[in-house]
């Protein structure tokens, strides 16, 4: 049997909305190193049983990846967040470069393999992973392949295309396909691995489009089509693999737009593929609609206080911390606490949820019964406005167990806030049992979140994504970006001529 390909493996994983005074620094990730970061991959284990069958029925079975030694380098992940600290980024980077030197030295590499977002911003770097990629080049020279698997939300710098060989990335939102992405780009890796000397190349088209989350579903049209044309496995000679990367929104830089990127060894292929999805993807640039019912946030409290069913969803989509939101935006509350307080109404309301450890802190000293007067929220100021007086008793002090730890209800009347120690998502209904505030008690619902989880989506009566401003905010124009690309729909607005152009690497 020959010799195994020595493949380094390791990566960096977190969107960052810029338009936040958060900052994400070293406790908001979780760093995997060694033994863990591998069995985090079905490819090199074989094992799936962390897979549901419905998505192994759907995408296929995931095969171990044989004749490969796997060298595990350092992968970082976090949820959305704000932009990487500095600190925490080169800490991580250093490291990451060391374990890759080392490993290079003790025995040459065939092949290094990216797992990445594509929408790291870190503070006075921005493009994270174009830092990342270039670095693994520099230590490993350019007759190494590296391979860069990323989400469809991520961003293609020109240093990022020009330091990876082969570049993909998720073709569902909601992102259900991820160990087959990364498979994917793994077995990328190895056909080019067993094809030496074939020139290997790369076409890139970035497209004048960049489109908030909550628009960019592939469950529903256009998206389902466009990325259904690209085929689950491609691989073959002329054209390896083609994707379509949406872009990340809530970032002021030049990468943020959408872009197309095909591999292959046919080069008029690999353009006309790259074209051909690009085309695609700027003929619908229009079509994209929001997953759900939308009203402003004033339109959306009306809506909910005079709803005739029980329990009625108002997503508070500018503050998703799914997103990168900071989850302490008081924009909407004040809007629904000011409407609910005029009218007088009586109606049972939760509002899921406010990070605010301060306020946990005075609930829990005043203790569960007490009467509380408290400003809860907008400790970030700017994007998340003003704090809010409540003034009403301590309902449950609980503790929250997804992310959220140490937590609090407070009562004024019907209207219950939930206050947490840190940032996390009412997303099943668990939490809001924890809570003491099930689906079944309540009448109103407001919950952080763009398009609602499966728990919520089928407790709801009624629902409406309330565009609300934010760090997230789904309105991209009105956040004010300066350092994007123009003209850029929908900065810009349409018809304008996209100048479709291919730019073309390759690797002898
Ligand atoms: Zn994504």
């Amino acid at each position: 049997m020959s010799k195994p390909y020595r493949i380094a493996v390791g990566g960096f994983h977190i969107e960052c909305s810029e338009f936040t005074p958060y900052r994400s620094g070293e406790a908001a990730f979780r760093v995997r190193r060694g033994q863990e970061l591998l069995d985090s991959h079905p490819w090199i284990t074989g094992d799936t049983s962390a897979i549901d069958a419905a998505r192994l029925e759907r995408f296929g079975a995931i095969e171990r990846i044989e004749g490969v030694e796997w060298v595990p380098l350092t992968y970082a992940g976090a949820l959305p967040g704000g932009p990487v600290t500095n600190e925490f980024f080169s800490a991580w980077l250093d490291e990451f470069c060391t374990l890759l030197e080392q490993a290079h030295n003790e025995e040459p590499l065939d092949a290094v393999l990216l797992t990445i977002h594509g929408a790291a911003s870190v503070v006075d770097l921005e493009d994270g992973e174009g830092v990342i990629a270039s670095r693994v080049r520099q230590i490993v020279g350019k007759d190494v392949p590296i391979a860069a698997s990323m989400d469809l939300h991520g961003c293609i710098s020109d240093l990022l295309f020009e330091s990876c060989d082969l570049l993909t990335c998720y073709r569902t939102a909601p992102h259900i396909d991820v160990p087959w992405t990364h498979e994917r780009a793994a077995r990328a890796l190895i056909k080019v691995l067993d094809n030496p000397g074939r020139t290997l190349y790369r076409a890139r088209v970035n497209v004048p489009v960049l489109l908030p989350g909550e628009k960019t579903s592939t469950e529903v049209e256009p998206g389902a089509s466009m990325y259904a044309k690209l085929g689950v496995y491609q691989l073959q000679d002329d054209v390896f693999d083609t994707s379509i990367w949406m872009g990340f929104p809530w970032a002021d830089m030049e990468r943020c737009h959408g872009a197309v990127v095909s591999y292959g060894y046919d080069e008029q292929a690999v353009r006309d593929a790259a074209m051909a999805a690009a085309q695609d993807f700027w003929d619908n640039a229009g079509v994209f609609e929001f997953v759900g019912p939308t009203d402003t946030a004033e339109g959306s409290v009306a809506q909910a206080l005079s709803a005739e069913v029980s329990p009625f969803f108002v997503s508070d989509t500018g503050d998703n911390p799914g997103a990168g939101g900071t989850d302490d935006s008081t924009v909407f509350l004040r809007e629904i606490l000011d409407a609910y307080r005029a009218q007088g109404s009586t109606k049972r309301v939760v509002f899921a949820s406010l990070n605010d450890p301060a306020a946990v802190e005075a609930c829990e000293q005043a203790g569960v019964g007490a009467p509380v007067r408290l400003a809860v929220g907008a400790m970030n100021g700017g994007v998340s406005g003003e704090p809010v007086m409540m003034d009403g008793v301590v309902d449950r002090l609980f503790d929250e167990y997804r992310s959220g730890g140490k937590s609090a209800v407070i009562a004024e009347g019907n209207f219950k806030v939930i206050v947490t120690t840190a940032r996390t998502q009412f997303g099943c209904s668990e939490q809001y049992e924890a809570a003491g505030t099930p689906f079944d008690a309540e009448d109103i619902v407001v919950v952080k979140m763009g398009y609602l989880e499966p728990d919520l989506s089928a407790a709801a009566k009624g629902w409406v994504m309330a565009l609300t401003p934010g760090a997230v905010d789904q309105d991209l124009p009105r956040l004010g970006h300066h350092k994007i690309m123009r003209p850029l729909y929908p900065f810009d607005e349409l018809p304008f001529d996209p100048h479709l152009t291919v730019d073309l690497l390759e690797r002898a």
